[in-house]
Formats: C-alpha cells, structure tokens, sequence
C-alpha cells in the first residue's frame, strides 16, 4: 500500500494511492488517492469515502519525522572508495534535523555557505512504533514503510567540518517522497533493488540496495540500541557510488525500483 500526504489546497490530508507504477516510477494515468482519517501512523488506517485524481492534489512529505531523521554514511563500498574513505566497521551515524526535510517537487534551496552541493539517492526506512533496542530479526515489526530520500550535503563543508551537522542539516536538504510503501520487507531489498539519481535527465547514481554493507534490519537494530526510535523517524540508508554536483536550476531525480519516483528543483536560496 503507498500512503501519501497531500494537499488539495486546504490542510494536509493522509491518502492511499491506487494503481501501478511504470518502469520509472510514475504513476499510470488514472491513479487515485483515497483520502484517509488522520495520521495512518497514530490512528490506524481508517479509508474515508473520499478520492482525487492523483493529478488533482500536491504531494507533500509522506512523513514529518517529528524527532529525528538518522543518516547513514559511507554504507556502499563503492561509494565509500569515490569518497577516499575505507568502509566502515560499524554502521557510521548522523543526524538531519526534522527541518530538513521537504517534500516531492519543493525546491532544495542552495545556501550561500557553499559552493559545492551534491545529490545522494538514498532509500529511506520509517519507522512505525516507539522502540529501542530492537533485534534485527524483529525489525520488521517496528518499520512502518519505506520511502525515497535526497540526503543533500554540501561536501566542501561536510569535508572542512569535523562533523556533519552544517553540510547535510539546511532548510530542504532532506526531500522524501513521494509515498511511503508498506508492503515490502527487508528481505525485498536484501536481494537487491535499483536506487537511481538522474541529473536533468542523466543518469548519474545506478546501485543496488544488495550492496548495502549494513543491511536494513541491522540498521534498525543498531540506531535504536543508541537512541529510542520514535513513530515517524526517518532512517537514510546511504548513497551508491556516483555522486555529484547539483546548480541552481537543476532538477534532480531518485527513483526506487516498486517505490517510484522522488522529484525536486534546485533553487538559490
Ligand atoms: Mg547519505
């Protein structure tokens, strides 16, 4: 099931999207979003007799983490080598604030601060329930869904800070969306889908979540025996190799393969 948030213009509303999804992640034509009750993730999926065609309403974030978005560094060895970094022994941690985070097709506005900002195609683990020490082999029991994640970084600074908190933590550098899919499991990914990022249509980033050094579940079983995992927090997973520069103007997508596709714009800020 995909579970969106959007607007029609009035409040932000939760909805079902119906349909099937084309080779490139968009939607067929006639796909529907069936309005839902309130916060799937706090009240329980509760249909109302109420639809729009999904080219009627604006996407938003599917989830406003309201504690944490957890990032995930140098978690692809291919991507860890581009960087001139060693893989890591242990799943290597960050925080993006929960003002990061925009929603499909918002503009990632680029700070004044930087002059080097790149895209990282991530896929994006939610969790579902409060949890803390959680076993990988129960993870499923605590993730609500997953979606698509830009883990935008400004890499001059990321490289001349000591920590990551000012090159991945601005206003719009943490785009989800466009939908939260819940029914996939951590074994879908383990056997490997496609996690690309498209440049003004190029195709640069083509990994496969099979190459995860740390797969989903000890993810989940690692961040939450630091820190309680709260309903709505956002797990990043990592980026495949081939990341690069974004300019003012360009449009960058991800796609997932089964999860679709996450557009946004790059702006001055
Ligand atoms: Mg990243």
């Amino acid at each position: 099931m995909r579970i969106a948030r959007f607007t029609t213009g009035e409040d932000p509303q939760y909805g079902v999207v119906t349909g099937e999804l084309d080779e490139f992640g968009q939607p067929d034509e006639d796909a529907v979003v069936v309005a839902l009750a309130g916060d799937p993730l706090y009240v329980g999926m509760k249909l109302l007799d109420q639809e729009h065609q999904l080219s009627d309403v604006r996407l938003l974030a599917p989830v406003l983490p309201r504690s944490k978005v957890v990032g995930i560094g140098r978690n692809y060895a291919a991507h860890a080598a581009e960087m001139g970094n060693d893989v890591p022994a242990e799943p290597l941690m960050f925080l993006k604030p929960n003002t990061s985070v925009v929603g499909p097709g918002d503009p990632i506005f680029y700070p004044p601060q930087t002059s080097n900002l790149h895209f990282e195609g991530e896929l994006a683990v939610v969790i579902g329930r409060i949890c803390r020490d959680v076993p990988p082999e129960q993870a499923t029991d605590v993730i609500h869904g997953y979606t698509i994640a830009n883990d935008v970084t400004a890499r001059d600074l990321q490289k001349g800070d000591v920590q990551f908190t000012r090159a991945k933590g601005f206003d719009s550098f943490c785009p989800l969306g466009p939908w939260i899919e819940t029914d996939l499991d951590p074994q879908h990914f383990a056997d490997g889908v496609r996690v690309q990022t498209f440049l003004n249509g190029d195709l640069k980033q083509d990994g496969s979540t099979a190459d995860l050094i740390f797969d989903v579940p000890t993810l989940v079983s690692y961040v939450s025996s630091v820190m309680t995992l709260l309903p709505g927090d956002v797990i990043l997973t990592g980026t495949p190799e081939g990341v690069g520069p974004m300019e003012v103007g360009d449009e960058v997508e991800i796609s997932i393969a089964g999860l679709g596709t996450l557009t946004n714009k790059v702006a001055q800020r």
